[in-house]
Parts: structure tokens; C-alpha cells; sequence
């Protein structure tokens, strides 16, 4: 049974350590880039092996048992006293965008390897086997697959993954397989059914929220679900100076009203209150001159909501919309969905944890829901699954080199992951 602590007090005073050698770590890590002075880390690269060799050495240093698996995850264990305990996760990804900031993931994995340090240094067991995994791939640069790692450990992995080839032609099997892994291993991964009861994920929030909160930590409350729709418009091409405006059909003129109907829905409120966010990335033009007037469009929405329904609700406002456009600007228009993925909720009872580990750190308890995908996302099937979401400063800018973070911040998510670890007990929940 854990002693209860008075709110504050010596919790606060015992934990000012974790931050300034947190991102002092992160900083060690960022030398593990394959384009220096810039940071871009992919899967199965040289500096994949060696940054995983880095967390490796921290890991058995804070006292785990240490080692990379068959896909390149890096995977440290402190065992409870118990044999046969139960299992928490926790961890994030190791991988990188290109021109990366340095706390995107690997904050989730430090932070989380502070936590077992602080408690091997003080003897102290839990009554669960914290296992901290660093995820190989989960940006998905190098072979388009995204979540490789942590969908292999929630028994999601799928075996076609392994013929996908990079831009120099390797196959993720080949890839493997040079880096001394074991392209069939994803098999020995899968956790279903092995006694994993929770999934906790510390990552920055990528975004501008907690900033303007003057918060440093929140809880999230689900990761959005998305939806990717191309759209295709045809109309006339015709010559830029004879053609009346009236006589025109032109399709760039009608894909920037859809573009705004685009912005108009995702800024309604969901039909559940839940927010939309939508965006326009590429529009491409043909043929393109200045002197002709466009006649094919082709341009992507991507669409995204923590409430499933709201963003089904505004696909289907879209659709219609585009339809709309297209009648009165008499050009042809098509809609296709290509890409969909539900929200991941986390769990209730996850989230009330955490928010009291936050609340006895004497910070407010924001709650707030992820409009990017975490390796978090894939484990809601697996287990009970929560995020801690900590400050990003300069506007919340991340996947840039500008992404930054204090270590007053470091140190206040680390000492919420701590104390929430140190109350948790499996036996309690389901
Ligand atoms: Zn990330």
C-alpha cells in the first residue's frame, strides 16, 4: 500500500534534478544525425544504432536490463520483485523527421529512464515491471510506414510492411537485416495477452496550447483521428487575355473557394464540441502559365478531430460543399478519401492519475486532446493507454530545429511521471 504524501511539500524539494541532465542528454543524442550540424535520425540507419547504443548505456546505468529487439527497438526493464508482475509501458520514439528538433520522442524515453533512476538510487521497487521502450520508427520517413515499432508491440504490425522499399530501393527486410535484426521477428514482439496493463507516453505537445495556458503539463485526452481526401477539379483551359470572366471555367478559381469551404467547416465547433482542424497542404495547377487559364487541379485536405463522428460529419459537409462549387462554377469535380484513422481515447481512469500526480506537483490540471499522432495511438487495444503532454516553447514549434523546451519543464513532467509511477497499482485497476 502507498503511503500517501501531503500535497507539495517534500515531493517538490526531492525532485529538482531531472531537467538541466535531461536535455543535457537530449543535446548528447542530437549528435546522432545522419546531416550535422542538422538532426535527421531515420530507422535502421547508422546513427539509429548508435543513439540506441547511447539510450542503451543510460538505461542499464539507471538500473534496467537493456537491449535493442528484432525490429531495432530499444527496450529497457525494471523488474518489480515480483516474477510474474504485471507490466507498465512507457516510452516514445527515437526516430526523427529530417531537420529535426531534439525532444520530439526521445524527451518521452529520457524522462522516463530518470524515473528508474531515481528509484534504483533509492532501492525503491514498484509492483509492475516498468518496461521503457525508445520505438525505431515512428515518423515513418524512410519507408512511408509510420509506427513501425510500437504497432509491432500492440500486435498490429503488418508482415507487407517488410517488402516496402526505401528511396534507395531497400526493402525494410534487407534494411533489418543489416542491422542485425530479424525481419521475421515482429512476431516474438506482439504483447497482447503478455500482462501489459498500461501504456503512459510523456512527448512535447508539438503545439501552442500549454504556452498560451502558461501550463507546463497537461493530460491528453485523445489523439485525433484524420482523414486524408484528395480532390480533383476539371475545367477549360482557354487563353488568359480572350476568354470573358463570365465564359470561364476556371479550376484553380474553384479549388480556392473549396480550399476556404475547407477552412469554413474545420473552424465550425464539431457537432459534438469537439474541435476540427483542416488544412489544405498541396494544390497543384495544370498547365500552369501565367497566360492560361487552369484547367486541372488536383489538391489534398487533410482533415482531423479528436471525435471520430465530428470529423466524419465534416467530410461529409466537404463533400457536399465541393459538389456545391463545382455545380455553380460548371466544372467536374471528384472527392476521394484514400486515407482514414479513428481517435485513440485515452483511458479515464489513466488520465484521473495523472492529473493527480500533476495536482500534487501544485500545477493546475489542463486537459487537452492531440492533433498529432503518437506511438500512443496504437495501444488503446492493447491496454489502458495516457499521455502526459509537456510545454514546447517559441510558439510551439516542433519537427524544426527551433523546437525547444526548459528544464524547469523537464523536471515538473518528470516528477508528474514519478509520482503517478510510484502511486500506480495494477491491482487496483482493471
Ligand atoms: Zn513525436
Amino acid at each position: 500500500m502507498e503511503v500517501k504524501r501531503p500535497p507539495g511539500g517534500r515531493r517538490t524539494i526531492r525532485t529538482v534534478r531531472f531537467g538541466h541532465e535531461i536535455l543535457r542528454q537530449a543535446d548528447e543524442l542530437a549528435c546522432f544525425t545522419e546531416d550535422a550540424p542538422r538532426l535527421t535520425r531515420r530507422y535502421l540507419t547508422p546513427q539509429h544504432r548508435q543513439a540506441g547504443n547511447h539510450l542503451l548505456g543510460l538505461m542499464r546505468e539507471a538500473g534496467m536490463d537493456a537491449g535493442f529487439d528484432a525490429l531495432g527497438n530499444v527496450v529497457g526493464r525494471y523488474r518489480a520483485a515480483a516474477p510474474d508482475a504485471p507490466v507498465v509501458m512507457s516510452g516514445s520514439h527515437m526516430d526523427s523527421v529530417r531537420n529535426a528538433g531534439r525532444y520530439d520522442g526521445l524527451f518521452g524515453v529520457l524522462s522516463a529512464v530518470a524515473c528508474v533512476r531515481d528509484l534504483s538510487s533509492r532501492g525503491r521497487r514498484l509492483p509492475f515491471t516498468f518496461e521503457v521502450v525508445a520505438f525505431g520508427d515512428e515518423e515513418g520517413v524512410r519507408f512511408g510506414v509510420t509506427l513501425i515499432g510500437s504497432r509491432a508491440m500492440a500486435g498490429t504490425f503488418d508482415p507487407a510492411w517488410l517488402e516496402v522499399k526505401d528511396a534507395d530501393g531497400i526493402s525494410l527486410r534487407e534494411a533489418l537485416a543489416a542491422f542485425g535484426g530479424d525481419p521475421e521477428g515482429w512476431r516474438t514482439l506482439d504483447r497482447r495477452g503478455s500482462g501489459v496493463v498500461a501504456y503512459v507516453e510523456s512527448h512535447i505537445e508539438q503545439g501552442p496550447v500549454l504556452l498560451n495556458a502558461g501550463l507546463p503539463v497537461g493530460v491528453v485526452t485523445a489523439i485525433a483521428g484524420g482523414s486524408r481526401i484528395r480532390v480533383t477539379v476539371g475545367g477549360l483551359a482557354g487563353h488568359a487575355g480572350t476568354v470573358p470572366m463570365g465564359a470561364r471555367r476556371d479550376a484553380l478559381a474553384a479549388a480556392a473557394e473549396m480550399t476556404l469551404a475547407v477552412e469554413r467547416i474545420a473552424s465550425a465547433p464539431g457537432r459534438d464540441g469537439a474541435a476540427l482542424v483542416g488544412t489544405v497542404g498541396v494544390i497543384e495547377a495544370r498547365p500552369g502559365a501565367i497566360n492560361v487559364i487552369p484547367q486541372d487541379v488536383v489538391f489534398t485536405v487533410d482533415l482531423r478531430s479528436s471525435s471520430d463522428d465530428a470529423r466524419r460529419a465534416a467530410v461529409t459537409e466537404l463533400r457536399e460543399a465541393v459538389a456545391a462549387i463545382a455545380r455553380r462554377r460548371r466544372v467536374e469535380a471528384g472527392f476521394d478519401e484514400f486515407y482514414r484513422f479513428a481517435a485513440a481515447p485515452c483511458d479515464a481512469g489513466l488520465q484521473d492519475a495523472l492529473a493527480a500526480a500533476i495536482t500534487r506537483q501544485r500545477v493546475p490540471v489542463r486537459r487537452l486532446a492531440s492533433g498529432a499522432g503518437h506511438d500512443a495511438m496504437v495501444f488503446p487495444p492493447l491496454c489502458p493507454t495516457a499521455m502526459l503532454f509537456v510545454r514546447c516553447g517559441a510558439n510551439g514549434i516542433s519537427h524544426h530545429p527551433d523546437e525547444t523546451m526548459t528544464a524547469d519543464d523537464a523536471e515538473i513532467a518528470t516528477a508528474v511521471l514519478l509520482d503517478f509511477l510510484e502511486h500506480h497499482d495494477p491491482r487496483g485497476s482493471k
